[in-house]
């Protein structure tokens, strides 16, 4: 691993350097550029599995520096966090598709990598906020999901729950940090965030839906698309992140980070080739034949939002439609079609 690691870091220690593990991500390489916005200095930690160099190419800076590595390597993760004020914690492995794909994978980068960043984190007395997911609710009725909740989990058998429990496991852990050595730790749970750089290949719906309609393919809906889920722009997404990493009240705490306007995923492919004009089909697909084994869906997901409101007045600005749009900007991009491997 260190053999392959490259390095291109500054040699300074400011007072606001924050380290962003996964910022080569989808919401990673947001999240770095808000945080360069206001003036930091950011250090980004990826192991470019799923993230991509590319991701933050529109926003190099002077003040980013870009580190390939993996969380799974404590010693390199231990200087990291350690010349850090603040360390954003979103590395996983991410996507329904790449956990039936990968199930070890998953479950050890998660769980071991999270372990790597909240344990240095707590050596060094840095700052953490932890990713997680609305995942962790698994398959609970009680909507809309309210934090304190119980989850209810699948069967182990099912490897869609490895992804939630190890979420659930990194929350556990930041608590125990939390009491046991004092670490200011928050944790969001993101609830279907959507954007420009989100690839449909990891099984994301909106990116497939707007390929496809951009493309006039047949709009493929699994299952019997009256499932629901309330979508959320990323720039929203990071707006509530940075603030709750600034926000005293939020600190050992959880927080849904979602919207609440609840459409099922029917009504959004009807929406997505409406609002851009498509003439594609809107086909139903079988679970088996989309994800090449039968998966349990979640019928709804809906985010109680009343702490994220309570804590720092949040309310998302951006409109599902005008997200439709800012991912088809995005899929029309030269840089996009040049892309292979979608
Ligand atoms: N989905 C779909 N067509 C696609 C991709 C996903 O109908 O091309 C469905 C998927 O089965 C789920 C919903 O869209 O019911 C949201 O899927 P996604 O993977 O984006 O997020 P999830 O909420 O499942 O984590």
């Amino acid at each position: 691993m260190p053999a392959a690691r490259r390095r291109e870091m500054p040699e300074a220690r400011p007072s606001s350097r924050v380290l962003v593990t996964g910022g080569a991500g989808f919401i990673g390489s947001h999240l770095c550029a808000r945080l360069l916005e206001r003036g930091d200095e950011v250090v980004v930690l990826d192991d470019l599995s799923t993230g991509k160099r590319e991701n933050l190419a529109e926003i190099d800076a002077a003040n980013l520096s870009f580190v390939e590595g993996s969380v799974l390597d404590t010693e390199l993760v231990d200087e990291l966090v350690a010349a850090s004020d603040r360390v954003f914690h979103l590395a996983a492995a991410v996507g329904v598709r790449l956990i039936l794909d990968e199930p070890v994978r998953t479950l050890e980068t998660n769980v071991e990598g999270t372990r790597a960043v909240l344990g240095a984190a707590a050596r060094h007395g840095v700052r953490a906020l932890f990713a997680s997911s609305s995942e962790v609710y698994g398959r609970s009725d009680e909507l809309p999901f309210q934090e304190d909740a119980a989850v209810v989990l699948g069967a182990t058998s099912e490897p869609r729950w490895s992804y939630a429990c190890s979420k659930a496991f990194g929350e556990w852990l930041a608590f125990a940090h939390a009491r046991a050595d004092g670490l200011d730790v928050r944790i969001v749970r993101f609830f279907n965030i959507v954007g420009q750089r989100q690839r449909g290949r990891y099984g994301m719906v909106l990116p497939n839906f707007v390929r496809q309609a951009l493309a006039d393919e047949p709009i493929t809906v699994f299952g019997d698309g009256q499932q629901t889920r309330c979508f959320l722009h990323v720039g929203d997404a990071v707006d509530a992140v940075v603030r709750l990493s600034e926000e005293p009240r939020a600190r050992g705490r959880v927080f849904n980070v979602g919207a609440t306007r609840e459409v099922a995923i029917g009504d959004l492919a009807a929406l997505v080739r409406s609002e851009l004009g498509s003439a594609s089909p809107i086909v139903r697909m079988p679970y088996r034949e989309a994800y090449g084994m039968s998966i349990t869906d979640l019928p709804r997901r809906v985010p109680d939002v009343a702490r994220l409101h309570a804590c720092i007045g949040f309310t998302p600005r951006v409109s599902l439609e005008a997200a439709i749009h800012d991912v088809a900007e995005y899929e029309q991009s030269p840089r996009v079609t040049r892309r292979s491997g979608r």
